[in-house]
């Protein structure tokens, strides 16, 4: 599943590429994704220059002068650019077509993924109303983090991977942050110490930029005809690594799962 370094590497990497162009046409070959897409997308985009791209938790924003395109990857969406005569395949449901020939091409094999148009104000919106800070932000801190947990019941893992306390915290991220603060997944939210605040806010913006940081050589790949941003190749310490020996201390690394998610610790270093 796309987590947050790979919108963030996408935002990045389309940018370049696409704004101050005007969209020429709008091709829908299968709407049905999450949300159905809008039906009068093809009538409202042409003739409108993208103005920016944006990145909301896991959404990505196409600002338009007239509103704004949403499109979320949901479990397996990529996007990338590619000549509008490039034959689609199979899983090629929407082209962005603009000035140059030049589309932005969303395939997703398994169309949890939407495309939306929102002429609202973003923050008033329902997907974002709720939504928690920015991980990589300066509001995202251990303060934050230590008021959030006050009198929380479940465990820090549930607590840092809900997005109305702070957004695009996944499994893996969560996993390895985890590690890096040297803190257990199953301890209680409502006893972390402000010391492990501190250390677990810092741990998790370390391990979200140095994914984004990898992402950045992937880049190119979304120019190229079959590129596609994969999963980025950091070097897990915990997540899926159940059994095998830690890498830090030997002893061997721990499976358990936590509200349905799988969930990798080391017990030596993560008290
Ligand atoms: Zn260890």
């Amino acid at each position: 599943m796309p987590e947050l370094p790979e919108v963030e590497t996408s935002c990045r990497g389309l940018a370049p590429l696409l704004i101050g162009k005007p969209v020429t046409s709008v091709q829908i070959r299968k709407a049905r994704l999450r949300w159905p897409i809008p039906t009068e997308l093809p009538d409202t985009l042409p003739g409108y220059t993208l103005r920016a791209i944006h990145r909301r938790a896991k959404y990505l924003l196409f600002e338009f002068d007239h509103g704004h395109l949403l499109i979320h990857l949901g479990m397996s969406g990529s996007l990338r650019v590619c000549p509008v005569d490039l034959t689609p395949e199979k899983h090629d449901h929407v082209d962005i077509v603009f000035a140059g020939q030049q589309c932005l091409r969303l395939r997703d094999p398994r169309r949890f993924g939407a495309v939306l148009w929102l002429v609202e104000a973003l923050h008033e919106h329902a997907l974002f109303k709720h939504l928690g800070p920015e991980p990589l932000l300066d509001d995202f801190d251990a303060n934050y983090l230590y008021s959030k947990s006050r009198q929380r019941m479940v465990s820090i893992k549930q607590l840092i991977m809900d997005n109305r306390i702070v957004v695009g915290v996944g499994n893996i991220y969560a996993s390895e942050a985890l590690f890096m603060a040297g803190l257990r997944p199953t301890h209680k939210a409502r006893r972390l110490s402000k010391q492990a605040a501190e250390q677990l806010t810092l741990s998790i913006k370390q391990v979200l930029a140095e994914a984004i940081k990898l992402g950045g050589t992937t880049l190119r790949d979304f120019v190229s005809g079959e590129g596609k941003p994969g999963y980025f190749q950091q070097k897990l310490q915990v997540y899926g690594r159940g059994g095998q020996a830690c890498y830090r201390c030997g002893t061997c690394i721990k499976q358990l799962n936590i509200g349905q998610r799988s969930t990798f610790y080391c017990p030596h270093c993560q008290a």
